[in-house]
């Protein structure tokens, strides 16, 4: 779905306002609307576009990720050692790899958010749901802590903490965690090869029903293509024409786009060959 002007959201009222569209509000959101509740999700940016982005899409629950106590993390990059560190750990787990620096397409790195210890300055990795009442906010509820692979329990125990402050205005339906059409045409287009070129129709349907209103969103967010070995660049052109044409986009900020691209590239894979 193309993006709505916000003006529409004062027609329909909410229950439940959840702020923060990364896998931890999202799980949130849909386990919160699977018990009845009216949703709204809001983002200051895109879907996933904080942490759960950083972590690419291959998860691991081993290895370090960087960790302070606070959740600035702008423009945090690998340095050479880190990557050195990366390639031993690796090379030690699976030696037959072998692998060297000049194996390396790109590097990148983000800020894991963790929750505040007092006693530890590094912060601490427990998950944990924050009730602000106390602090003069009644019904507000914080999430610090949480990693991807949980998600699913987050969102369940933060549609607990809810029900337990007010009733639902709908009836319950069942939570599916299918893949949206969209989804598995996109799977089926890359049957095999998972970064195989995704074809004019599926862009324009993954335009227009997933609210992607940038090239960024499309590349990193609603699809793999930004992670190619060339960051996308091959297929930039021609998705750049497409999604102007869907969003009716003139030259100029057609040009805009693929500038900011180039820029989110710079920012986020800094070279470390
Ligand atoms: C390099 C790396 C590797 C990782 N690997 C793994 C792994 O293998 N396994 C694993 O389980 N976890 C992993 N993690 C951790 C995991 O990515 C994060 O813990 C998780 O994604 C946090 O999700 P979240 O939804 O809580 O926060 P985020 O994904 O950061 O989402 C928060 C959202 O809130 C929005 N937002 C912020 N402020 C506002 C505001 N004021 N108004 C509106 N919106 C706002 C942001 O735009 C963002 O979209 C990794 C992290 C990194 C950095």
């Amino acid at each position: 779905m193309i993006r709505k002007p916000l003006a529409d959201l004062a027609k329909n009222p909410f229950d439940v306002v959840v702020i923060g569209a990364g896998i931890n509000g999202s799980g949130a959101a849909q386990e919160i609307v699977a018990r009845g509740y009216r949703v709204l999700i809001v983002d200051k940016d895109d879907f996933a576009a904080g942490a759960t982005n950083r972590s690419s899409r291959i998860l691991h629950c081993g290895l370090r990720h960087l960790a302070p106590g606070k959740s600035v993390w702008d423009f945090v990059v690998c340095t050479q050692k880190e990557v050195d560190w990366m390639l031993s750990e690796i090379n030690f787990v699976i030696p037959k790899l072998n692998l060297t620096r000049g194996d390396v397409h790109y590097t990148y790195a983000g800020i894991q958010p963790v929750s505040y210890d007092a006693k530890d300055p590094k912060g601490t990795r427990q998950i944990r749901v924050h009730d602000l009442s106390d602090e003069g906010f009644p019904n507000l509820l914080m999430l610090t802590g949480g990693p991807i692979m949980t998600y699913r329990i987050i969102g369940s125990d933060l549609a607990d903490a809810v029900a337990k402050r007010i009733s639902p205005s709908g009836s319950a339906r069942e939570l599916s965690y299918f893949p949206s059409a969209v989804t598995e045409k996109i799977q089926k287009e890359q049957s095999g090869h998972s970064t195989g070129p995704l074809g004019a129709t599926i862009l324009k349907r993954i335009i227009e029903e997933e609210q992607t209103s940038s090239l960024i969103d499309l590349f990193f967010r609603r699809s793999d293509m930004g992670w190619d070995p060339d960051r996308g660049g091959a297929k930039l052109a021609s998705a750049a024409r497409i999604m102007a044409e869907t969003l009716g986009w003139d030259d100029a900020q057609q040009q805009q786009q693929i500038d900011s691209y180039h820029s989110y590239i710079e920012e986020v894979f800094p070279s470390h060959r």
